[in-house]
Order: C-alpha cells, then structure tokens, then sequence
C-alpha cells in the first residue's frame, strides 16, 4: 500500500424523511486512519446491504445505536488484513465484521473475526453464513420450531433471509409458499430456492391467490415485510400457528406506519406473534452455522447474490433495495483486486 493511497468512504449525511434516497450519503476522500496497537488494518472487499441500516437511520427508536448525521455509513462486511498491530491476526488474513462503507478500515482485532476461505467463497459470510441465514435458522428453528408437515409462508422470499429459510423449512418436511414481488421472482423462488409456491404480492387477486396456495391453511409465518401482505398471512392463520415476526421492511420508509386489521385471528386462533432480534440467540450461532455450512455444501443452499460493483455505487444500490431490484443477498463489491486474488 502506497504511504500516500487515501481512504474513500461514504459518509451518511442527512437523516432522511420518508423513503432513502441517494442524496443522504456523500462519497469522501478522507487521510488513511492509523493502525494502533491491538488493531488491524483491513482492506475491504465485499459490504452488505442490509435493511436494518434504514432503521439505524431512525433516532428515536430503540434499535441497534442510531446512527449521527456524518458518521461513516456502518455496514457489515469482509476484507483482508493489509497491516497487524495484534499477535491473533497475519497479514493476508480474509476477516468479517462491522467494517463500514469505506476501502479500508483499521479496528481492534476483537471486533473483527477470521473466516474460512478455501471452503467457501468470501462474500457468502455475508448471506447464507452470516447474518441473514442465522437469522433464518433462528426463526424457523428457536422462535417458531416448525415441524414436518406443516405449512410455512415465507415473506420477502427471494431476499437474503427468505431464501436460506425456504431451504431450512423444507428440510424439516414443510409445505413451504413464498410471497414476492413479480412473477419473475415468483418463478424464481420455485425453479431455484425449493419454494412449493410463491404468490406475487403486486397482482389484484393477492388474496385470493394466497389462499388458493394454502389450501390447510398456515401454521408457520415467518414475517418479514408486514402491512398490507402481512394481514393478508393473518386471515389464513390455523390454530395455534407462529409468526415468527422478523422485519417489517414495507414500513421503514414511511412515515406514518401501516395498521393491521386481522389482528384478531390471533385471537381466535390462538396463535402467537414472536417478534425476535437475531442478535439476542448468540449462544445458537454456532449450531447455525453447522447446519448451514452443511446445507452450503450439500448444494442445498444456493448461494445467490447480486454483486454491484464500487463503493460510489452503495447509495444508489441501498436505495434500490427498498424496490426490490435484487435477487439473494445485496453486496456492493467494493475492491475488485483482493476478490480475484483470493488466497
Ligand atoms: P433483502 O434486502 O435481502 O430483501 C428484502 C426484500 O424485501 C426485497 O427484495 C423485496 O422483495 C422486499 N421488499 C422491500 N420493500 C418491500 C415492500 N415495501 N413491500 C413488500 N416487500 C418489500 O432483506 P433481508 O432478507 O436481509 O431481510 C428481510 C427482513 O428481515 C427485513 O425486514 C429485515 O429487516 C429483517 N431482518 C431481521 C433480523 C432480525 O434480527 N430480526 C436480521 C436480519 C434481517 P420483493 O421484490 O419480493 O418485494
């Protein structure tokens, strides 16, 4: 690394009103940080798009640490370790963690974990190994303990979470229905991710078309969109059914939030609502990570991203992601050299 080389990163900006848009983020070119006794220098290669990151931009809620106008855009991610000032890491080592919408990045070294890079490709620790397919295990497996033959609904169904949970499902003998937006997603989560069905949320006939893909009804809703869609999961609710409730992505943008007004068959049923944050199961981490390691493996779970290419790109691509542009996990691929050589 060039003495001179300087970091760019993205900084967050202006808090955003309504929906997120480009203009509450700016691209900086800043002097590199020192790297400090107990700390490693990282270069990063991959961040992830997260929708929990519109939550962070909200002050007043008590979720995660909200996020101050000009700090730099926080956001998981994996690089490699360029410089060491901690006797854990050596140089070449491909870390994940909190590493933020920047190039590099330098962070005590027990803020930062080593990952196992000749089995399985970087970025996948960032969807189906990390985060968001822990959170699908918690889900399925702590919160609403689906078991064999049971009918699953999955919402947001081809995303990051929703994909690694149609595979956890299945695997436990359930009926598994997505709902998604468009047929192109729809066919998708069918031919590709194991779905038994998948109801498109943008025709006129939802409703009617979620009911005709439960016909015994839903046992298991692993919710993460709620609203409207949400409601429409209620009504097919059978006795005793879970929801899992994991995000409500269709509400993070507005600013008045949506009402439901099928709460009460979670009274007649007598279902349960659960609403869980993954970062409360740590001590299931790593039963997680072995069943979905061997899912990995077993080709069960396929390992499907959209890659957008340079950090410039992140305001735009977190923007999109609201709109459903991708399929899978959404990673912006922030240094190209480090991918390519990866060992
Ligand atoms: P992704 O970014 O991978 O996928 C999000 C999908 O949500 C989009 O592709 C889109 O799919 C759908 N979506 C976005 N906006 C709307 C809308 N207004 N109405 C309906 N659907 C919408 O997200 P993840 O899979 O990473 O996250 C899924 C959910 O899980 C989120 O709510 C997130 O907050 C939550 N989460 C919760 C965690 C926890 O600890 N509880 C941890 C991680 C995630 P489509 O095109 O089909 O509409």
């Amino acid at each position: 690394m060039a003495d001179t080389e300087r970091n760019f990163c993205v900084r967050y900006v202006r808090q955003p009103t309504g929906s997120v848009g480009s203009s509450n983020f700016r691209l900086c070119s800043e002097p590199l940080a020192e790297c400090k006794d107990g700390e490693v220098l990282i270069r990063v290669a991959y961040l992830s798009l997260d929708p929990y990151q519109r939550r962070q931009m909200m002050p007043d809620i008590n979720y995660a640490q909200p996020l101050k106008v000009g700090d730099v855009m926080v956001g998981r991610g994996v690089g490699r370790v360029i410089q060491t000032r901690h006797d854990d890491f050596n140089v070449g080592d491909w870390v994940k963690g909190h590493l933020g919408w920047q190039r590099y990045v330098s962070l005590p070294g027990m803020e930062v974990e080593k990952i196992e890079v000749d089995d399985f490709p970087p970025s996948i620790f960032l969807g189906a190994l990390g985060s968001p397919g822990i959170t699908a295990w918690v889900g399925l497996r702590e919160v609403a303990e689906v078991s064999t033959g049971e009918t699953v609904v999955i919402s947001a169904a081809t995303g990051a979470v929703g994909s690694v949970a149609a595979t956890l499902a299945r695997v436990s003998g359930c009926r598994v229905v997505g709902i998604a937006g468009g047929k192109r997603k729809c066919d998708y989560a069918v031919s590709r991710l194991g779905y038994d069905a998948c109801v498109d949320y943008t025709r006129p006939d939802f409703r009617e078309a979620l009911a005709a893909a439960t016909p015994s009804g839903v046992d298991v809703d692993f919710e993460n969109v709620g609203g409207h869609i949400f409601d429409c999961v209620l009504e097919r609710l059978n006795d005793f059914a879970r929801v899992a409730l994991c995000g409500l992505i269709s509400q993070y943008n507005l600013t008045e939030p949506g009402g439901l007004y099928n709460i009460d068959k979670v009274l007649n049923r007598n279902a349960t609502i659960s609403g869980f944050r993954v970062t409360n199961y740590i001590d299931r981490y790593a039963n997680a990570l072995a069943e979905l390691k061997g899912l990995v493996r077993g080709g069960r779970i396929p390992h499907v991203e959209t890659i957008i290419k340079g950090l410039d790109k992140a305001p735009e691509a977190f923007v999109n992601l609201f709109q459903g542009a991708h399929l899978g996990k959404l990673i912006v691929q922030v240094d190209e050299s480090i991918v390519q050589n990866k060992s």
